[in-house]
């Protein structure tokens, strides 16, 4: 509660009101998950990030808030990994349809789905073409496959001289480092360590990606060491640019 909160959950239905009779007219909406991120780092990473790069999204805006996260997605391949849950891609697809529609009712005129699990983009092609019919006249931001993040990011890392495979794509030196930035209470760097170095892109491209424990034991895609604070405000503050100028420049509307 109080003045400049961004999250909506924190929010009285009263301030929502107001902020947006002010001129917050953009909704971002984190779609997440609730999967297994290694031995050295929280269950709820996904959602976490996710909220951390919609909240710090949403400041650079100016006129944006953000809703609830969509805090379980489609994470099957991670299942082998005790705590994970996860829900169908088509299912989640109703759960992104809905929660929209909810929020095209409240008079948001814009809409960015922020995915900060790759396993979601399936659900996410499946549930927009219908949004984007059924409300013209609202603009719905997305980035449509993880791999269009991974292209965002790769001029980062050519700058910061670091190695793809070891910043990595799930649980190693990329998240790890956000995580450190954000919530350091929920790593624990001692049981960091280094996972699958090798291509994992069979994960997020096939549909139903190979059980995680097949490719990694301990469920790290890449490496957890070396990660830090400062990697970690780098990242988010790089992806929160590429938000901020995607959005403005519309290339994300279709
Ligand atoms: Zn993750």
């Amino acid at each position: 509660m109080g003045p400049g909160e961004v999250l909506i959950e924190r929010m009285s239905w009263t301030d929502v009101r107001d902020a947006m009779a002010a001129g917050s007219r953009t909704v971002i909406l984190p779609v997440a998950a609730m999967e297994q991120h290694g031995p050295h780092m929280a269950i709820g990473t996904d959602t976490f990030l996710g909220y951390e790069t919609s909240e710090r999204l949403a400041r650079a805006l100016g006129d944006a808030l953000v809703a609830p996260a969509i805090s379980i997605g489609y994470s099957v391949g991670h299942l082998p990994m005790p705590g994970t849950v996860t829900i169908a891609e088509e299912t989640l697809a109703q759960v992104i349809t809905e929660v929209v529609d909810s929020l095209v009712h409240h008079g948001f005129t814009d809409v960015v789905l922020l995915s900060s699990h790759g396993g979601n983009y399936g659900a996410l092609n499946m549930a927009v073409p219908g949004l984007r019919a059924r409300h013209p006249a609202v603009r719905i931001h997305t980035r449509t496959s993880f791999d269009s993040s991974m292209e965002a990011r790769a001029a980062l890392l050519d700058e910061l001289g670091l190695d793809a495979a070891r910043v990595g794509v799930h649980a190693a030196q990329g998240e790890t480092s956000m995580m450190l930035a954000c919530h350091p209470n929920l790593v624990d760097m001692s049981r960091a360590v280094e996972g699958f170095t090798g291509d994992a892109s069979i994960r997020w491209r096939a549909k139903v990606p190979p059980p995680m424990d097949e490719m990694s034991p301990t469920g790290i895609l890449g490496d957890a060491r070396n990660s830090s604070v400062e990697l970690g405000e780098r990242f988010l503050d790089s992806n929160v640019q590429e938000w901020v100028s995607a959005i403005r420049s519309g290339e994300l509307l279709n």
